[in-house]
């Protein structure tokens, strides 16, 4: 590079700044006055000048002037013109040069000033959309599509009570009021979807709120997240609620009215008709209760219903169903009944709740009730029907019953006389606790083999004035349902004791005397009871053994377990009664303290005709000898019988081939003349 043109160049450098400097700040006239003077000193011209405009302008020499175009592409900005003294090439070029930076240095700021001009205007046109979204009521925020918020509204903000700064950026889910409601499950479903949802406010409150989503998507249609319009509806909530509770609940007591009672009884029914299980309807007519209320007035009558209500639920299980039907009635539907004669029980208990008298406002109020019942699936199998025929039982009930407080019928005629014979029953069997009409028989057990006596049974019988002697089986299962099973089971323990101590002051050799226990004997206080038992007796332990069913071990293992340690730990035996009845398995029973299986009457009696009895009796026995266990076979009452339990390995028999329980005192006399005890 020579000289002159090094110095052109760094001049030209100077130039350059001098024209963007010109371009980026100056406007109309002033920028043309600029450029000129950037061209006449460029090009050393006494005159020259910028000139603004499009046209199609020519390069050269130009009446004594060099003149030069300014354009770019197709856009002309103007042209360059220097004069006052002679020009070449050189200098030809070098204005050329000059034109060609300012056209795209003037093409770059056109872009830009465009580029700006639409920013600016989306710019606005976003805050106008922004003070619309303000405007509108509703809360609309946006959010990408993991659920991160991008814009939040006003209304948003009101609602919520964060403000666009504290929300924009945050999940969405930081709203949610429940935990478990996934974003996904909302997002899967995109557009137009509505629905009704809850979320949490920045103070903490949840409430109702209606969620439409649409998506949001970019220029390119691609969706690239949701526009969310959530609005307030808890007031519209309340009232549904509000509503639903008025048309499903007696407003007075609380209780379901008719209307949900039938639908919970017909739900519950279709539930027991999958388990084929029963289902009772009890229809309660409170006694005097009317003439309270014309007397006392409408106040005292509420109240008292009030009181009423709160004592039936109190009583019920949880699982119970209990409503108001309408002024005094009330109905309970039970389904968690094993047979129909257990509502009688229920029946009586709400009976006895009523009992204690009610204070109101400074009275002393009683009432009584009258109760029909109809049973599932026997009288009907939807609620309305059962519902009509509990009512009209009910109505019998109060006509027929001499004390109306106390009456309870069953719709159907066959149920009735059930009930009242068991009722009978019941109440005969108060009696004969208190009056000393029970008594015990013994039943020995034998040794295979030896033929000498090892144990025997405690049989209780009902020594009635006038039906004679009652066999357990007409009135234990009704103990057992009533719960008076544990009084009877209480005085068998207490007199069979009392039978063993006095052989064992006579000085006879001990031998087991097993008492039967039913399962709701089976508790905790059972091991202290019995040790009681044998201390006030002065009894050895080893006089004692307790038989068990195996619907007892059906309950709650751990419990049972620890209830048979204790009785073990006493020295006293336990044997497993019925054994084959239940559903026992082998690895079942060795986690219980059990000395003696039982086999059951029911297989012994098929010995030896029936193959499978056969069967059934011989593993039982086998596995009882796996199990280290003893095994007895009762019921035996044929010589056959006890051949093959001799043959199978079985240890023990009991039945009537020896001997039929007998009175204490039989018991003994045989003992001492007939039969060998085991020394
Ligand atoms: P269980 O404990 O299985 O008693 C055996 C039953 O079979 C007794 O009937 C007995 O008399 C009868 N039996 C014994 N050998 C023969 C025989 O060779 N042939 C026939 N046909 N029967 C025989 P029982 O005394 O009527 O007792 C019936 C059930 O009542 C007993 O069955 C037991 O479950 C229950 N039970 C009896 N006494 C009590 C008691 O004091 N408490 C409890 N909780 N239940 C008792
Ligand atoms: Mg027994
Ligand atoms: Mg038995």
């Amino acid at each position: 590079m020579s000289e002159l043109q090094e110095a052109i160049a760094v001049d030209f450098v100077g130039g350059t700044s001098a024209v963007c400097e010109a371009v980026m700040r100056l406007r109309g006239e002033a920028l043309a006055h600029e450029l000129g003077r950037v061209a006449r000193s460029l090009l050393s011209s006494p005159t020259g000048r910028f000139v603004q405009g499009a046209g199609s302008f020519e390069a050269g020499m130009i009446g004594g002037a060099l003149r030069h175009p300014v354009f770019a592409g197709t856009e002309q900005f103007g042209y360059y013109e220097v004069a006052g003294r002679g020009y070449f090439d050189s200098d030809y070029r070098q204005l050329a040069a000059l034109a060609q930076l300012t056209a795209n240095l003037m093409q770059m700021q056109a872009l830009a000033q465009r580029s700006t001009h639409a920013y600016a205007q989306m710019e606005a046109q976003l805050a106008h959309q922004s003070q619309i979204l303000d405007q509108i009521h509703e809360s609309v925020l946006t959010m990408d599509q993991m659920g991160y918020i991008t814009s939040w509204n006003r209304g948003a903000e009101e609602l919520f009570g964060y403000s666009a700064l504290e929300a924009i950026g945050r999940n969405i889910l930081f709203l949610y009021a429940d935990e478990e409601e996934g974003f996904h499950d909302v997002f899967a479903e995109q557009g137009g979807r509505m629905m009704e949802v809850r979320r949490r406010k920045k103070s903490g409150e949840v409430f109702w709120a209606s969620l439409s989503l649409s998506p949001l998507r970019d220029l390119a249609e691609r969706p690239i997240g949701l526009i969310a319009y959530l609005t307030d509806i808890t007031e519209r909530k309340q009232a549904e609620e509000q509503l639903h509770h008025l048309a499903y609940y007696d407003e007075l007591t609380g209780l379901p009215n008719r209307t949900l009672f039938a639908r919970l009884v017909d739900q519950a029914l279709m539930v027991a008709q999958r388990n084929e299980a029963h289902g009772c309807l009890l229809f309660i007519d409170l006694n005097r209760f009317k003439r309270i209320n014309d007397t006392l007035g409408r106040r005292i009558g509420d109240e008292l219903l009030r009181q009423v209500a709160q004592r039936f639920r109190d009583t019920l299980r949880d699982e119970d169903v209990v409503a108001r039907l309408s002024g005094d009635e009330f109905a309970v539907g039970l389904f968690d009944i094993r047979q129909h004669f257990e509502a009688t029980t229920v029946a009586q208990k709400l009976q006895n709740v009523l009992d204690a008298p009610f204070y109101i406002a400074g009275h002393d109020l009683r009432v009584g009730a009258s109760i029909g019942i109809s049973v599932y699936p026997q009288n009907g199998n939807d609620a309305e029907t059962l519902l009509g025929l509990a009512d009209i039982a009910m109505e019998r009930a109060k006509k027929d019953d001499a004390n109306p407080d106390r009456s309870v019928a069953f719709y159907s005629d066959d149920m009735n006389q059930g009930m009242q014979e068991r009722m009978r029953i019941e109440t005969g069997l108060r009696h004969a606790l208190g009056n000393g009409e029970l008594t015990l028989y013994y039943q020995p057990k034998f040794e295979i083999g030896s033929d000498r006596i090892v144990g025997a049974e405690a049989l209780v019988r009902w020594v009635h004035p006038q039906r004679g002697l009652v066999p357990p089986g007409e009135f234990i299962p009704l103990a057992e349902s009533t719960g008076l099973i544990v009084q009877v089971g209480e005085w068998v323990l207490e007199q069979a004791c009392a039978q063993a101590a006095i052989w064992q002051k006579a000085g006879l050799p001990p031998f087991r005397l097993a008492v039967n226990v039913s399962a709701r004997e089976f508790t905790q206080s059972l091991p202290a009871r019995v040790a009681d038992t044998l201390r006030r007796y002065q009894l050895d332990p080893s006089w004692l053994e307790l038989e068990i069913t195996e619907s007892t071990l059906m309950h709650d293992i751990g419990r049972v377990t620890g209830i048979m340690d204790r009785l073990t730990a006493l020295g006293v035996a336990l044997s497993l009664d019925d054994f084959g009845t239940g559903y026992s398995s082998l690895s079942y029973l060795k986690r219980f303290p059990i000395h003696t299986l039982k086999i059951d009457r029911s297989f012994t009696t098929g010995i030896p005709a029936d193959a499978s009895d056969c069967a059934i009796a011989g593993t039982i026995i086998s596995m009882a000898r796996q199990l280290g266990l003893r095994v007895i076979a009762e019921g035996v009452e044929t010589v056959d019988q006890l051949d093959f339990l001799r043959e199978s390995g079985c240890d023990e028999v009991q039945g009537y081939l020896y001997s039929k329980p007998l009175p204490a005192q039989d018991f003994e006399r045989s003992l001492r003349d007939n039969w060998l005890l085991i020394a």
